[in-house]
């Protein structure tokens, strides 16, 4: 029998060896803090951070789970809950709570919408969620974890939800439907009135996931832009969840999830009264929950507040719309949609995006590869004012350098129909083997290729058998 490749380790380790351990493994994650990751990571700025850091850190080893022994956390989190309420026009009978991120946030939405049409509706056994395609996964996590179905929704030509077709998708066991603001994948804000219309027309539940333009759409039409409504002004939204550690610019680790009212809430409360360990009561899908991330979600919207967020907020959109110039003056290059904030993707129908991703890769820059359509993901904030330039300047070589290999895209092409044969009688097909250069399950340059087939099986039992075997790779020792 081996052992395990990394084993416990015997001796306390020194301050500086450890430090210097991390430093050196460091040197492999992304370079945000010049801003050259357009995703993952959002940075309000050193003083910003250091003071929500230092209140956090107040509350590094303290629970929230028991509201009697540390009220500060309670009152911290509710004054979160009413600070957002505030901020999405919801009125003083708005209930939520801090979680851990957005798909804790939505965890909870749909669970609370099952157990309260599990009481209010019991005629429905099987319950199903209606959502645009557009939807984040979190959402099928949702429906996986506690046994929902869903109908997914084409998108309209526009890329945004389409409210006929949703609502012609409702049937008799629908309890809820979905709106993103924006979407993740374009940045593009669903029609939430029309939606939200919708589910009070059905009294079905209406959730907004604002998880990623919750903390900036708000101060993006404060400064002018026209963005729909999309919060508690809307008449029929039920819920809503939005990140503070996204553009909230908190530590990471928050995310609130409010519901229009507290007799709703009390459908995501956990209970168990009958343990030899007393009544245990937990609100959220947590048992410990980190004072840390309470504390740095208020910490974040006191410190910022309005006029931080403003100032911010006009930034990061003249950041964007820098980029979006240069995205429209390069004729292969097309934008999806018309992006309502700082989040961008394009396609093309004359390079290869994902050879022109490589390209951008090698130059250090980091984004995200979308499919269908095949293109390329940007989310835009406050620490690109530090590099858009170089950006732009990069995008258009990397677009001339992409061009070159028009006719390897070809060959691509070939190869991901060889793939996509191959692939049914692979054994254990790891992607590894499908790139080249070995055994380096994510290879930064000359991922093409896998990107291209991994479009080609998108949906198919082939790319999640592919996709397990990778997930199991990457968290494993190497
Ligand atoms: C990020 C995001 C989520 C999931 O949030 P996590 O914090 O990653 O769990 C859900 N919906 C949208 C629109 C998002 O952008």
């Amino acid at each position: 029998m081996n052992k395990p490749k990394v084993q416990f380790p015997l001796k306390p380790a020194g301050r500086e060896e450890l430090i210097n351990y991390i430093e050196q493994k460091k040197l492999k994650d992304i370079d945000w803090k010049k801003g050259r990751a357009f995703c993952l990571v959002y940075h309000p700025g050193e003083e910003r951070a250091k003071l929500i850091k230092e209140i956090y850190n107040m509350y590094f080893s303290d629970n929230a789970l028991n509201p009697t022994a540390t009220p500060s956390l309670a009152e911290l989190e509710a004054e979160t809950v009413s600070m957002c309420a505030d901020l999405f026009n919801g009125d003083e009978n708005v209930r939520g709570n801090i979680t851990t991120g957005g798909t804790e946030s939505i965890l909870m939405a749909v669970k609370t919408a099952r157990d309260w049409a599990k009481k209010h509706k019991p005629h429905i056994t099987k319950p199903n969620v209606v959502l645009p395609m557009s939807a984040h996964p979190a959402f099928m996590k949702a429906f996986h974890y506690f046994n929902v179905d869903y109908i997914p929704v084409d998108l309209g030509s526009d890329y945004r939800a389409n409210p006929a077709a949703m609502k012609a998708a409702i049937n008799k066991d629908t309890i809820m439907i979905v709106g993103s603001a924006p979407s993740y994948p374009h940045g593009l804000t669903d029609p939430i009135p029309e939606i939200a219309a919708i589910a009070k027309e059905k009294n079905i539940f209406c959730h907004v996931d604002a998880c990623i333009g919750g903390f900036m759409l708000p101060f993006v039409k404060k400064l002018g832009y026209k963005i729909c409504d999309f919060d508690f002004s809307v008449d029929g939204v039920t819920s809503i969840s939005a990140d503070i550690h996204k553009y909230g610019y908190s530590s990471k680790g928050s995310s609130v999830v409010l519901y229009k009212n507290a007799d709703i809430r009390k459908f995501q409360f956990s209970l168990y009264t009958k343990w030899n360990g007393g009544v245990y009561g937990s609100p959220t899908m947590t048992g410990t929950r980190p004072g840390g991330s309470i504390a740095g979600a208020w910490a974040a919207l006191k410190a910022i507040g309005m006029e931080g967020y403003m100032e911010m907020a006009k930034v990061t959109m003249d950041v964007t719309n820098k980029i979006k110039a240069a995205i429209e003056s390069i004729p292969e290059l097309e934008l999806i949609g018309h992006p309502d904030m700082s989040i961008l993707a394009f396609k093309s129908a004359k390079v290869d995006v994902f050879k022109l991703a490589d390209e951008l890769n090698k130059n250090g820059w980091h984004f995200e590869r979308q499919q269908l359509p095949p293109s390329l993901h940007f989310t835009i904030n406050y620490i690109h004012r530090l590099a858009a330039d170089e950006f732009i300047n990069d995008l258009k070589a990397a677009v001339d350098a992409a061009k070159k290999f028009s006719l390897e895209s070809l060959a691509t092409g070939l190869q991901v129909k060889a793939v996509k044969g191959l692939s049914k009688i692979l054994p254990s097909g790891t992607i590894a083997k499908l790139q080249k250069g070995g055994d380096a399950p994510v290879k930064k340059e000359n991922t093409a290729a896998m990107y291209g087939m991994m479009g080609a099986l998108s949906g198919t039992d082939d790319l999640e058998e592919i996709v397990l075997d990778f997930l199991d790779k990457i968290n494993s020792v190497r």
